[in-house]
């Protein structure tokens, strides 16, 4: 399952190829993966025409800004040498021509002709800043928004990639791989590919004016962000204080802290030498603070190396990162603790296994 590193890895992906390039159409091709709206077709007509200001994580959510690719002018300051044609688009330099075709569940791949009349669908003519204005959730100013500057509201796609999700920038004719459940087509001849083969994954548009907190409602449950200053060692301490549950438990709890799943708990406890089933209460402070830096570290060190090998997660260009290689307890049950050479056990927690080393974690 995708973790934090693995989605920082995406959206950091993401954000180097996706941006301002306006979306001319899509297709879904498994319905239950659009978690909002109900329709196909709203959800489709919600994108197109936009264009994706910024990708931002939260937790294990990814969040595109969306934008009004008119918008865009009115801050680079050369709005003067455009011209916007009905729909609101611009006409710029050889830029192609826009496409209006929303297509539902047929896969045809070609896009680029104007075969769908239907597609007058537009969420015109709110102009939404292109400033980033991210709605923070009261509880947690690390969302990833500064604060608002413009009493707009922009829209946003959601995704969450789950177990299997995976987002790839390609060509439309690229082969379409069996488990493609959305496609979204971009100008200039691009394509945003959800391949999903467990269908777990989800997408959702939360159009403007919404904060996505109230479409997307697990984001309402998140806390702070491991790396944000609200996660702080006294905040992590008064989490943990006098609970009678699994210190494993309780980092899996995305309501503590946001994004760190099984892999990266099972690392950082073995780092402090932490069993996973030590209950939170018998922690002391050096533990604690321990874990907290531990936290951080492991975080860090994944996505400095994009991400783990332990799914089938894979980056925008479909490249597996590199993680796996240093683990020092997860999914190494059975193996030579690489510290002192005891064998790693593993045991289940809250339904998930754990890994530690007998010695090296108390
Ligand atoms: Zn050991």
């Amino acid at each position: 399952m995708p973790e934090l590193p693995e989605v920082e890895t995406v959206k950091r992906g993401l954000n180097q190829v996706t941006l301002h390039q306006t979306i001319t159409g899509g297709d879904v091709l498994l319905d239950r993966t659009i978690a909002h709206p109900s329709s196909m077709q709203d959800f489709l007509a919600g994108l197109q025409g936009t264009a994706i200001a910024q990708w931002h994580r939260r937790g294990k959510y990814l969040l595109a800004e969306l934008e009004k690719p008119a918008a865009r002018g009115q801050n680079s300051g050369d709005e003067g040498v455009r011209s916007r044609n009905l729909e609101g688009k611009e006409d710029k330099e050889d830029r192609e021509e826009v496409q209006n075709s929303v297509r539902l569940t047929h896969r045809k791949p070609k896009f680029g002709s104007a075969d769908s009349p239907e597609a007058k669908i537009q969420n015109s003519p709110t102009l939404q800043s292109p400033i980033i204005n991210h709605p923070s959730p009261p509880s947690s100013p690390s969302s990833p928004c500064p604060s608002p500057r413009s009493p707009l509201t922009p829209a946003y796609l959601g995704v969450h990639l789950r177990m299997t999700g995976q987002l790839l920038w390609v060509t439309p004719d690229t082969p379409l791989p069996k488990h493609t459940r959305v496609r979204l087509f971009f100008e200039g001849d691009r394509e945003l590919r959800f391949v999903d083969q467990r269908t777990f994954g989800q997408m959702w548009w939360v159009p403007p004016e919404v904060t996505p907190e109230t479409i997307i409602t697990g984001l309402q449950r998140l806390g702070p962000e491991p790396f944000s200053d609200e996660f702080s060692i006294a905040y992590f301490t008064q989490c943990l204080k006098n609970r009678q549950r699994p210190i494993k438990n309780a980092l899996l709890d995305q309501a503590i802290v946001a994004g760190v799943g099984n892999i990266y708990a099972d690392e950082a406890l073995f780092l402090s030498g932490i069993r996973p089933q030590t209950l939170c209460t018998r922690l002391n402070r050096k533990q604690i603070q321990q874990l907290h830096a531990n936290i951080r570290l492991v975080l860090a060190a994944s996505i400095e190396a994009k991400g783990t090998t332990f799914s089938s997660f894979r980056s925008v260009d479909g490249v597996n990162g590199n993680y796996g290689g240093i683990a020092w307890v997860y999914a190494r049950d059975g193996e030579p603790c690489r510290t002192c050479g005891m064998v790693i056990e593993r045991l289940k927690l809250a339904g998930r296994s754990a890994h530690f080393c007998p010695k090296c974690q108390r």
